[in-house]
């Protein structure tokens, strides 16, 4: 018999699974507690279930855990794990550690068709979706790995392979599935969904009302340039985008992180930041800015560091809160926009 994937259930699936039966709601309950609160992916190794109810759980789903087929370290301690899916399909997931928290970087589809100009994932083309237990099972793995050295996971952002805005309901199901009290109780509000800007989806979002975090990749302050560096501007454009921001900021009463990588001679003028000042002014609104990571560009268009500097102050100046991020995992390929999975799989097979 075909075996179903346990983390593909909600909550309240699992607990339909045992009244469909005739069991007690509670069992869901147990079992949900079992493996997302003490993180038993055995089943015969759930003590308080009866010998039967074990075999018949055994025997009707599926808890295996993705391959690890490659895995790096970086000289700051992030690591980046390739998954191996099956049937030829590959994903990558960073773990960044930071002084005072644990980032999960999450993938959410396999490749990217989105495209964007400064993205090695959108290169190497869009497979398909990732499945919801393919979204809830990258946390799982990466925790079980570094939980005993690292800790527990603190955060979890959608900046991993793919638009998660495409793969919308998924995404929202795994967030349900790690956040639900009976299990893990991950906090929503501990996680980002990043987007290249795709309004229809920070509009879905709007309409879920869970207190995420959303971050827009802005990168750009003409619609001219922006829609030669991200495709999706020539469908929704900056102002489309800024409004349906902010309405989701005002909406979750949390600010919305605009990102802007910083490119030399690209969008990075004084120009640039006069009209940055005046797309965000007055907006619930953060800006990140972001260093270049070289990807398979082999262009040398890295901003100055005493620039992205200048662009920080200014912008605090004129009251819009500004941060520089510094990407960790530059060198292990694992930064924003690096992930290609080309490099590591070639090098694991
Ligand atoms: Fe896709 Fe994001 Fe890369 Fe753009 S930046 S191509 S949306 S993965």
């Amino acid at each position: 018999m075909n075996k179903n994937n346990f983390f593909e259930l909600s909550f309240d699936e699992l607990e339909n699974f045992f009244t469909n039966l005739g069991f007690p709601r509670y069992r869901a309950r147990q079992v949900f507690s079992w493996i997302y609160k003490n993180n038993v992916y055995d089943f015969k190794q759930m003590s308080n279930l009866s010998l039967d109810l074990r075999e018949l759980l055994n025997s009707s789903f599926d808890l295996s855990f993705p391959k690890i087929q490659n895995l790096v370290e970086s000289v700051d301690n992030s690591l980046k794990f390739l998954f191996n899916l099956g049937e030829d399909n590959f994903i990558e997931t960073v773990f960044i550690k930071h002084r005072n928290r644990n980032t999960v970087c999450v993938s959410s589809q396999i490749g990217c068709p989105v495209g964007c100009m400064m993205c090695s994932t959108g290169k190497i083309g869009f497979k398909r979706n990732l499945k919801v237990s393919e979204i809830v099972l990258q946390v799982l793995a990466v925790e079980s790995f570094v939980k005993s050295k690292m800790g527990k996971i603190d955060n979890l952002v959608f900046m991993g392979m793919g638009e998660p805005m495409l793969n919308f309901d998924n995404v929202i199901k795994a967030i349900k599935i790690l956040s639900d009290k009976n299990g893990k109780s991950f906090s929503p509000r501990r996680v980002v969904i990043s987007t290249s800007g795709f309004v229809d989806g920070i509009k879905k979002l709007k309409a879920v009302n869970l207190p995420i975090k959303l971050a827009v990749s802005l990168h750009a302050t003409t619609n001219e340039l922006r829609s030669k560096l991200i495709p999706i501007n020539k469908t929704f454009n900056i102002d489309e985008l800024i409004k349906a921001s902010e309405e989701y900021a005002l909406a979750s009463k949390r600010r919305v992180t605009f990102e802007y990588v910083l490119m030399e001679s690209i969008n990075d003028s004084d120009q640039d930041i006069i009209r940055l000042k005046d797309l965000l002014k007055g907006l619930h609104a953060h800006v990140n800015l972001v260093k270049y990571n070289q990807s398979l560009s082999d262009v040398k268009i890295k901003t100055n560091i005493h620039r992205i500097k200048l662009f920080e102050k200014m912008l605090n100046n004129f009251g819009i809160k500004t941060t520089i991020r510094f990407s960790k995992g530059e060198d292990i390929n694992g930064a924003c926009g690096q992930l290609a999975l080309l490099t590591e799989l070639s090098s694991s097979l």
